[in-house]
């Protein structure tokens, strides 16, 4: 129990020991299941309206344990960064990630893959020699890979400078970079700034209460209209009905990502 100053002594619930309990195991058994090859990665395409195909698949993290059953990435990733299993699992997805797009491109026809970077991946001084390690390890160009960055971190003042001379640096060699969640957070412009962003995805939220919300198609316009003065390619994310994709359609996205288009499958349940 906690003492609460009072007197009166606060024990904390049955529910709240469960999810610390819960946090401490997937801490505890993150390192061997990313050595035993447990985890998996899931990709989802994503349609480019102008050409009228799907021209990416995004690549998402899974874990499916025995004892805690799947642990999504929104549980997942806030422990693998306070722990540092994040640079791990951020190698490992896009191994995988980069050999399937080399495959494709090789075998099939030519498709971009995307894969979700943590911000804090970039504050280590050794990203870039890293990304570049596992493309040439697996032969993919940089050029088919995109790196999705969250503007839900924010960076010390400090930590910005070197991580944009590395991702500027990737950029030279092809590599694109996608403001994630757009929209969501407060650091937006500040990233426009200062990254070398190409593009942007607007995020489910705001494409959820598109057709109930009068405000939100205004701004969904104005973020689309944003993106497209600022020479992004402009993406947006949770499309899930046809009268969502119509209307983003008419409003100009570039390309749209979805239940509407494809859940998130393996690999080997995609063919392209
Ligand atoms: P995100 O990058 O914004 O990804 C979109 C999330 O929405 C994914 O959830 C995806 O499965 C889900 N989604 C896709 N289409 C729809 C739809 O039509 N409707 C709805 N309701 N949901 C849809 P997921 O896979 O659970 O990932 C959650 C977040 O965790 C991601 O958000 C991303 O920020 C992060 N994440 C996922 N995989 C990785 C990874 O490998 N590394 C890192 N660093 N972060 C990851
Ligand atoms: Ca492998
Ligand atoms: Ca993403
Ligand atoms: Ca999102």
């Amino acid at each position: 129990g906690i003492d609460n100053g009072g007197g009166k002594i606060v024990s904390l619930s049955a529910a709240s020991h469960q999810v610390l309990n819960r946090r401490a195991i997937i801490d505890h058994k993150l390192l061997t299941a990313l050595n035993r090859n447990d985890l998996q990665v899931v990709y989802q395409p994503q349609f480019d309206i102008k050409s009228d195909e799907v021209t990416l698949f995004e690549a998402f993290v899974r874990w499916n344990d025995d004892e805690l059953g799947y642990v999504m990435p929104d549980e997942l990733i806030p422990i693998a960064e306070e722990n540092g299993l994040i640079h791990e699992i951020g190698a490992f997805v896009l191994e995988e990630a980069a050999t399937l797009a080399a495959d494709w491109n090789a075998r099939k026809r030519p498709v971009k893959v995307a894969i979700n970077s943590s911000a804090r991946e970039f504050t280590n001084p050794s990203m870039k020699e890293s990304v570049l390690d596992i493309l040439e390890k697996t032969e993919c160009p940089a050029t088919y890979i995109q790196l999705e960055i969250t503007e839900k971190f924010a960076f010390q003042a400090e930590e910005e400078k070197s991580i944009s001379i590395q991702m500027k640096e990737l950029q030279d060699e092809g590599v694109e970079f996608v403001l994630d969640d757009f929209g969501t957070g407060f650091a937006s412009f500040r990233y426009m700034q200062h990254l070398p962003i190409s593009k942007i995805k607007i995020d489910k939220l705001f494409i959820q209460s598109l057709l109930t919300q009068p405000k939100t198609q205004q701004l969904v316009d104005g973020m689309i209209q944003f993106g497209k003065s600022m020479s992004m390619y402009v993406v947006a994310e949770g499309v899930e009905t046809k009268e969502q994709f119509d209307i983003l359609k008419k409003m100009g996205v570039d390309a749209v990502q979805g239940y509407y288009i494809g859940a998130p499958v393996t690999a080997e349940d995609i063919s392209i």
